[in-house]
């Protein structure tokens, strides 16, 4: 089975409630081997809902207790996400997982940029709260940026 944030299979998770719909994962969700998660609900966020950055640090900050998340009003929403992040997990140990492809950029799902948190659009180099939290148990993660067929039908068909 292979994580993949829900709002690239077309769910309308986003924080606007809008989606980041992807043709192709799309495509390849027939296989039925794709399970959609999205943390910032599973950690008890509305939708839509204000939208977050991580302030001054990563995914492993946030999880280490050294920084906060925060939405666009200032309201500490750290808790949700480690939450989220934290649920993750638990479907990971329900399901046989070896892989997730995540929304970039997300301080949940981003697995190599995340919004800077200045909330001026910019990005930094790192990761979200889940991604970081999969790549500690051992899960490999793509984003949509990563995927094509050649590696969706490894992932699907077993060849990984
Ligand atoms: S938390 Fe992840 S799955 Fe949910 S909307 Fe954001 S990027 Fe998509």
């Amino acid at each position: 089975m292979i994580l993949v944030s829900s709002c690239l299979l077309g769910l309308d998770t986003r924080y606007n409630g809008k989606n980041n719909s992807n043709d192709l994962l799309i495509e390849y969700s027939c296989y039925g081997k794709f399970i959609p998660i999205c943390p910032e609900q599973l950690g008890g966020l509305s939708t839509p809902r204000e939208p977050s950055e991580i302030i001054g640090g990563t995914g492993k900050d946030v999880m280490m207790g050294y920084c906060k998340i925060l939405n666009c009003k200032g309201e500490d929403v750290t808790e949700q996400y480690v939450k989220g992040a934290k649920e993750v997990i638990k479907i990971i140990k329900m399901f046989p997982v070896k892989a997730a492809i995540l929304k970039q950029k997300s301080p949940s799902c981003g697995s190599k940029r995340i919004y800077d948190g200045c909330f001026k659009g910019k990005i930094r180099d790192g990761e979200g709260v889940a991604a970081y939290i999969l790549r500690e148990n051992n899960i490999p993660i793509y984003s949509e940026e990563d995927i094509n067929r050649e590696l969706l039908e490894e992932l699907i068909f077993n060849k990984i």
